[in-house]
């Protein structure tokens, strides 16, 4: 245990609306058949895929200070985006039914080929059980400026809706991963072991950001590696800087090195929702050794990234190393035929 990480210092959030969704604090837990399988280090993951609403996943803790601040602002409509199978849009769409708003959510076709229930299955069908309204797009629009463009018309209709970008990744969702180094640290000073380092995948930003200003501002020197989903690393090291940075400029957190920001874009495979050998492999080995579920867009990619770095000899076998498991198994349905081809193959044959 690093004497650092023992922190007594505390982030006051309670200044910022917020409304309680998340099952908080997650547990901690231990996963020693893959720590042995893979010679070490020690891997622990915390479980951020438990956060409880509508399967759980990162973006809840980030929607109680989003959708605290549309409440603040009397609106009646959340209105969103995401890819097709977003995780941000499913929870969003479920945060909107706990508190008694509409839900609209434009989804962005992103990923080529995908087979035929990706559109149906998944969280596109959750994100209709909870009566959202979604509106498709093509990909490669930019689709914060689609949505605030949505968000004008409903304007225009006399709704009053409240803007939450793609995966909730602004000042105020960070503010959840501030509130989540917060928590860590609280657990760590409960425990007898410490971390060496927090793995983690990095998409939208507002994850690691939030992660990353809140260890900041309690003075923790417990680094964070990011495992890039989609972008070459030196843009998301900029990307999640910038987020970081304001995001502990709305905390008064002081100022950010850019060297605390450490993101692997080794990962990516063919690219944002297409997983990779690796992404396959790790959600195969955290299954059968551990009995826990990945998803193959983000939390197999950084789950990828620590199997990598452990084989690469990036940690001490000795070192204790937190996996931040964000969610996304709602996404697995909608991945069957990529991730068991040969099962979908043979009952095609049987039907
Ligand atoms: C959105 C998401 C991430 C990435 O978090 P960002 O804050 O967008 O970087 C990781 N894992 C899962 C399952 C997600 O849905």
């Amino acid at each position: 245990m690093d004497a650092h990480s023992r922190q007594t210092k505390k982030i006051d959030l309670d200044r910022f609306p917020r409304v309680a969704l998340c099952h908080q604090p997650t547990p901690i837990e231990s996963l020693p058949r893959l720590s042995e399988y893979l010679g070490g280090p020690n891997v622990f993951v915390k479980r951020d895929d438990c956060t409880g609403l509508a399967t759980g996943g990162n973006k809840t803790r980030k929607l109680e200070f989003l959708v605290g601040e549309a409440l603040q602002q009397n609106a009646d409509t959340l209105v969103t985006q995401g890819a097709v199978q977003s995780n941000h849009v499913r929870q969003t769409a479920a945060a909107a039914c706990r508190v008694g708003l509409a839900c609209y959510a434009l989804l962005e076709r992103r990923v080529e080929g995908a087979g035929p229930s990706y559109e149906r299955t998944g969280n596109v069908f959750i994100d209709r059980l909870f009566g959202a309204t979604l509106e498709f797009r093509p990909g490669g629009l930019d689709m914060n400026a689609e949505a605030m463009a949505a968000a004008e018309r409903l304007r225009d209709e006399g709704r009053r809706p409240y803007f939450i970008p793609g995966g909730g990744s602004n000042e105020v969702g960070a503010l959840g991963y501030v509130s989540c180094a917060q928590e860590i640290i609280d657990q760590v000073a409960a425990m007898d072991t410490g971390f060496d380092w927090i793995v983690m995948a990095t998409g939208s930003t507002g994850t690691q950001a939030g992660l990353v200003a809140g260890l900041h501002a309690l003075g923790a020197s417990l680094p964070v590696m990011g495992v890039s989903v989609r972008q070459p690393r030196e843009k998301q090291i900029k990307a999640v800087h910038d987020l970081a940075a304001r995001t502990l400029a709305t905390i008064d957190g002081g100022s950010l090195p850019t060297s605390s920001v450490i993101v692997d874009d080794g990962y990516v495979g063919p690219g944002y929702g297409v997983p990779a050998e690796s992404t396959l492999e790790a959600l195969d080995l955290a299954a059968k050794l551990e009995g826990l579920l990945l998803d193959p867009v983000y939390s197999g990619k950084g789950f990828a990234g620590l199997i990598g770095l452990a084989r690469a000899n990036f940690f001490k076998p000795t070192d204790n190393v937190l996996f931040l498991h964000t969610g996304g198994s709602a996404a697995l349905f909608a991945y069957e035929t990529t991730l068991l081809p040969q099962t979908a193959a043979a009952e095609e044959a049987t039907a």
